[in-house]
């Protein structure tokens, strides 16, 4: 049987080419919605568009840190599909530096330009068509753990989570008026091609340390997990939920894995 939470719903995602977008793309196709894939992989974006079909997903380029690309991809899929009633604001970069005192100021702009200025353009003129069609939509960004803590992460990259997080209450409060929901997913460590690269380990390395921060154990975290969380945040299941940042991180960021094995170490 289809499965049909976002039946005839229209939704754009941002760096949906891969990893942790497209699972989502995947996952609001196969629930109804007509998918909008906004990337700057043009090869890799047409080709996951093709694969979901013609009829349900398309692909368009857009590179988040040009406002006028996001503004006319808000404007093709309005034009294409009559309204638009989910953003996923997923599009993210991780440049690795060892230390703020090694901070390489040009690759912290490009960083706060991608995952900053990116998510801020895609919420203004989302959230712009949704009020302008009186649209009680939901838009949804990706933030990380790094938007509520360190140490798992360059200064950069946990800089721009953490201001993503202060973008989606700050929208929250705009958008709420309209009906729009704003929220937050804040994933642990998933094995994609950009976090594999940044972090020059293989998928296997990336979930290995993944699951060594978590207290859920048994468990490991894959993109398909945050897409059924943006899944849920998206449909109207959610709908009195906004401004919320949803972790889903087996509950490494709020029990201190690190005590708890000293405190079962030394009562062994
Ligand atoms: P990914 O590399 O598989 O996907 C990122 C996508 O963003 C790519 O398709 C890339 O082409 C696209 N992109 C990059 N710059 C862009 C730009 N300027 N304009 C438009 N698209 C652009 O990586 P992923 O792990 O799926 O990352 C998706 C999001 O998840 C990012 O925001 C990332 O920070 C976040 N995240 C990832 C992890 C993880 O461990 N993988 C953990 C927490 C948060």
């Amino acid at each position: 049987m289809a499965e049909t939470r976002l039946k005839g719903k229209v939704a754009i995602i941002t760096g949906a080419a891969s990893g942790i977008g497209e699972a989502t793309a995947r996952l609001f196709a196969s629930h109804g919605a007509t998918v909008v894939i906004a990337d700057i992989q043009d090869e890799l974006g047409s080709a996951v568009a093709a694969s979901i079909g013609a009829e349900k997903c398309s692909y368009v380029h857009c590179d988040v840190t040009e406002e006028a690309q996001v503004e006319s991809t808000v404007r093709y899929a309005v034009a294409k599909h009559g309204h638009l009633d989910i953003m996923y604001s997923n599009a993210g970069i991780l440049l690795l530096s060892p230390s703020i005192l090694e901070l390489d100021m040009g690759d912290f702009d490009k960083v706060m330009s991608v995952n900053v200025r990116g998510t801020a353009a895609a919420l203004k003129h989302a959230g712009r068509a949704m009020v302008a069609a009186g649209i009680r939509g939901s838009i949804i960004c990706t933030g990380s753990i790094g938007s509520c803590q360190s140490g798992n992460g360059p200064a950069g990259y946990i800089t721009s989570k953490h201001a993503i997080l202060g973008l989606v209450r700050a929208a929250a409060a705009d958008l709420g008026p309209h009906g729009i929901r704003v929220n937050c997913v804040s994933p642990s460590g998933v094995a994609t091609p950009s976090s594999c690269r940044a972090t020059r380990m293989t998928p296997e390395e990336v979930e290995q340390l993944n699951g060594s921060i978590s207290s859920l154990k048994g468990a490991v975290l894959k993109a398909n997990h945050v897409a059924a969380a943006v899944l849920f945040l998206a449909s109207d299941e959610s709908g009195f939920i906004s401004g919320h940042n949803l972790m889903i991180d087996g509950g490494s960021t709020v029990v201190n894995t690190v005590t708890l094995q000293i405190i079962e170490q030394a009562s062994n």
